[in-house]
């Protein structure tokens, strides 16, 4: 079944709108002091409030062309991409998904997860705010929808949190530093919650090798040496992400692996 060109484009525009609330809660989530409702939305560098249409998504910093109308400054390129990717986001889960719960219930967690990806990018923490109620929301996604089951959704969550913690357990023993935050291990058990506990694997290892290779491009640039660090949120969120519109490909791969029929 394809879903209907309209359906998408309803998704998409929906999308735009929920991303433009995001690039709210990530300019305002990590400073404590700051409400996300109030005060409006206004131009970060001279505080003037925006009128209604300098606040369509993507399209008034298209027709601003990256700049404020009143102070001239430049407008970050993050908001009209966070604006795009959960269009991009919304359509696709409407795509794969159809109109269902499974559907909906993905689009939070996506949107969560990209909330995750660029706090972690600018502070280097994943705000607990977003990890443990998104922990819930995962069990309770599982007792609702027909994409796992609560007994994969609650072993995921104890194996997410876990695999990490004894990680970041032995990684402390040997170098007596924290080489892995708490936030990683949250999130992660947030993760197993919402895909189950067979998304594990391969969200464990497409994260581990994918932040490994740009940890030494990394290393190799900011010449620190072993000291480096990167989040590692992101690497995690966006195996998330793969894991949750190509489960059936990864797991079969997975399944011919084990089975020595691989590559
Ligand atoms: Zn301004």
């Amino acid at each position: 079944m394809i879903t209907e060109p309209f359906l998408l484009i309803i998704s998409a525009i929906f999308g735009t709108m929920i991303g433009s609330f995001l690039n709210v809660v990530i300019l305002r989530l990590p400073d404590h002091n700051q409400s996300i409702v109030y005060p409006a939305s206004h131009c970060p560098q001279c505080s003037s409030p925006l009128h209604w249409y300098e606040n369509i998504p993507i399209i008034s910093y298209l027709m601003l062309r990256g700049k404020c109308s009143h102070c001239k400054m430049p407008i970050s390129l993050q908001y009209p991409i966070v604006e795009l990717t959960m269009a991009l986001l919304a359509a696709a889960l409407m795509y794969k998904f159809q109109l269902s719960i499974a559907a909906a219930g993905y689009f939070l967690f996506s949107a969560a997860l990209l909330v995750v990806i660029v706090i972690d990018i600018h502070h280097q923490i994943i705000p607990d705010v977003i990890s443990l109620p998104g922990i819930i929301l995962g069990v309770l996604f599982s007792l609702v929808s027909d994409t796992v089951t609560w007994q994969s959704s609650l072993i995921g969550l104890l194996a997410g949190g876990g695999v990490l913690y004894a990680v970041a357990y032995f990684y402390f023993l040997l170098r007596k530093a924290d080489g892995m935050g708490g936030g990683d291990i949250k999130l992660l058990a947030m993760i197993g919650a919402w895909l189950g506990w067979q998304s594990l694997p391969f969200v464990i290892f497409a994260s581990s090798f994918s932040g490994s290779i740009v940890g030494l491009i990394a290393m190799f640039y900011q010449k620190k040496g072993g000291r480096t660090r990167i989040p590692f949120g992101p690497f995690l969120s966006l195996s998330a992400l793969i894991y949750t519109f190509y489960s059936e490909k990864i797991l079969y791969l997975f399944n011919l692996y084990l089975s020595g029929q691989w590559p």
